[in-house]
């Protein structure tokens, strides 16, 4: 049997799996990613990029390559509810309610917080772009029509065994660590991971199609129209998006549906009455689409109980899943492949002990929860839009007068119109969610605190506010080197810390250098003041550092601030080893034990 020795074995190529294979070359670690399937999804699935996975796109120098084939901000700037896309009663066609989104129109603050600008861009193009960009690396090897069989592991490492499922060989990987990025169809359940929480909540189908929708879609920039008509609320109405891919809004070539069926529904399996709901739905009778895929997916929202199993580590829809309200899926599966790739990547260069880890449970379990709860909360409130439109559900009668009486113009119309406005400011919280895609932060894992409180997050997860407390994501400000403008973000590179100071006489650049001299650290040290080569042209870092220029900002090669010093310190040499030691928990170097539980027995995957 062939054997392959890596350090890093990934189970799935979806858009975790790959990402975390992306991350890992670019700071260097070899991987081996296996995913089952002879080419990436079918399905778009997720669509909008938030601008924190961009950030790491951007961080990793892969945005460009997204940008350029995504949907412009413009085009995804806000989300619609209608009645129909077609037809020609009274009724028909009309526009109850649009919301601006994710950074477009009025949102600039979601410019002003970050280098990078959210997009959309399906699943269905973004797979394929990510495993050329992780093929690519000469660190990676991405086997497609591949999959784990069984593994097993001990003290140090993993033994799986591969399966070519073209010729049925098969190939024995040793690795260090295995990352579970397989949706949680394998991995987690062969170590005894239990999921838990809400499922079976709806029961979608979505349908992939190419059609010329350019006599009905009459609005160039609404990324989603939902459709509520009398007979059923925006979910059973159905969804319709836009996904390009080389013209956007009317003219879009692409586009999916989404609605949903009774579970006991026996036709909801049967591809024969889909087109026929659809031209219902629609209202376009003559629709003849040219059906490129076809999925069924139920709403849930589920955590599991554990991330790590000794050397097995679980990541995106293996770990979390949630509903597609908010867009949290993918671009939280892209975060869990950040947090987890630097943490690898510093053990398996032994930069740090095992045991750092255990961190990347005790940080993004607790924001996959909120997420989790997140996603569930805007799922519900369809049902408030829903009522605030007027409908009532099971009387399409009283359904179609609220309606009418919705567009009147007359002063009932204009009440139940501002009625539904003050309910749309509520569900913001699915569509500006910043201070969600943004704000999220590690109270515990690999930070120091500084004994300052958690701060208090908008409740409805709109105001983002920029902190340098340990645990947050470090603020974005536009700064300069060169001539050239760049975010503080982009400070900070793969796979290196980096200390960001305001005066280059204050002891913190020194003893940064000693201990990089010393203990081969990879670290970084940046000053950022109005006479340093990166300089801080309009002030809008010193605004937002929140420590004096006599101060430094230990930043996480996730761009996460690890810790900080509001102030000089005595022994800045001493102080830094002692947060290094902390953070990389390099004290017990040798002779310590993994923590986590060792399966030792081999476990095989169901099909
Ligand atoms: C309709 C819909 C809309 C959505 N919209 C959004 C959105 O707008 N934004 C957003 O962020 N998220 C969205 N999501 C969620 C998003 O699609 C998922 O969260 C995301 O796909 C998770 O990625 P993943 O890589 O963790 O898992 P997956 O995409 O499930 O990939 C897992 C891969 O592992 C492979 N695999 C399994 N077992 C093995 C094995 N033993 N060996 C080898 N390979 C294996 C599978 O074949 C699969 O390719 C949406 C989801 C749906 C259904």
């Amino acid at each position: 049997m062939k054997q392959i020795d890596i350090p890093v074995l990934i189970v799935g190529g979806g858009g975790c799996g790959l990402t975390t294979s992306l991350f890992l070359s670019r700071q260097g670690v070899r991987s081996l990613l296996v995913e089952r399937h002879p080419a990436p999804g079918r399905l778009p699935k997720a669509r909008y990029i938030s601008q924190r996975s961009m950030e790491l796109m951007r961080q990793n120098g892969v945005d460009g390559e997204v940008y350029s084939r995504s949907m412009p901000l413009e085009n995804i700037s806000h989300i619609r509810w209608c009645t129909s896309l077609a037809g020609d009663g009274d009724l028909d066609r009309r526009t109850f309610f649009r919301i601006e989104s994710f950074g477009g129109g009025s949102l600039t603050h979601y410019a002003r917080d970050s280098p990078c600008e959210s997009t959309l861009y399906p699943q269905v193009r973004m797979e394929p772009l990510l495993r050329e960009l992780a093929d690519a690396q000469v660190e990676a090897e991405v086997l497609y029509n591949h999959q784990v069989l069984s593994f097993e592991q001990d003290e140090d490492g993993v033994t799986a065994i591969v399966e070519n499922r073209a010729d049925h060989e098969m190939t024995r990987v040793r690795a260090r660590y295995l990352v579970g990025a397989d949706g949680g169809k394998t991995v987690g359940p062969a170590v005894g991971a239990t999921m838990s929480g809400q499922t079976g909540l709806a029961h979608m189908v979505t349908v992939y199609f190419r059609a010329d929708l350019s006599a009905y879609w009459d609005d160039d920039y609404a990324m989603t129209t939902w459709f509520v008509n009398p007979e059923g609320g925006s979910w059973a109405s159905g969804v319709l998006g836009q996904l390009g891919p080389r013209r956007f809004g009317r003219h879009s070539e692409e586009w999916m549906f989404h609605f949903s069926f009774r579970p006991d529904d026996p036709s909801r399996f049967e591809e024969a009455s889909l087109l026929p709901r659809m031209r219902e739905l629609l209202k376009i009778p003559e629709l003849s689409p040219e059906i490129i895929a076809i999925g069924h997916w139920s709403v849930e929202g589920v955590l599991v109980d554990r991330y790590r199993f000794g050397r097995v580590l679980l990541a995106g829809d293996a770990a979390h899943r949630h509903p597609p309200t908010t867009g949290l899926g993918l671009n939280s599966a892209i975060q869990d492949a950040h947090n987890l790739a630097w943490k690898l990547a510093a053990v398996v260069k032994d930069q740090a002990h095992d045991s750092l880890l255990d961190s990347y449970e005790a940080e993004r379990r607790p924001v996959a929860a909120a997420n989790i709860q997140w996603a569930l909360m805007t799922f519900q409130n369809h049902q408030l839009t829903d009522a605030g439109i007027g409908l009532v559900r099971g009387n399409a009668e009283l359904s179609q007068a609220n309606f009418r009486r919705f567009f009147a113009n007359d002063a009932e119309g204009r009440t139940r119109r501002a009625r539904l406005e003050q309910i749309m400011q509520v569900q913001r919280m699915e569509w500006q969610a910043h201070d969600i895609e943004l704000g999220y932060h590690y109270e515990l894992g690999a930070v120091v605190p500084d004994g300052t409180p958690t701060p208090e997050r908008d409740p409805l997860g709109q105001t983002y506010v920029p902190t340098t407390r340990p645990g947050h994501r470090l603020p974005h400000a536009w700064v300069e080197r060169d001539g050239k403008r760049l975010s503080t973000l982009d400070l900070v590179h793969p796979g290196r810390f980096t200390l960001l100071v305001g005066r280059p006489d204050t002891g913190w650049a020194q003893a940064a250098s000693a201990l990089v001299a010393r203990d081969g650290l990879l670290l970084d040290v940046v000053e950022v003041s109005d006479t340093a080569a990166v300089r801080d042209t309009d002030r809008a870092w010193r605004n937002l550092r929140e420590v004096s220029a006599d101060g430094a900002i230990l930043v996480r090669p996730d761009q996460h601030v690890a810790w900080r010093a509001r102030g000089a310190q005595a022994q800045p040499e001493a102080v830094l080893q002692s947060v290094f030691a902390r953070l990389l928990r390099r004290a017990p170097r040798t002779g310590a034990t993994p923590p986590g539980t060792l399966a030792r027995d081999r476990v095989a995957l169901p099909a």
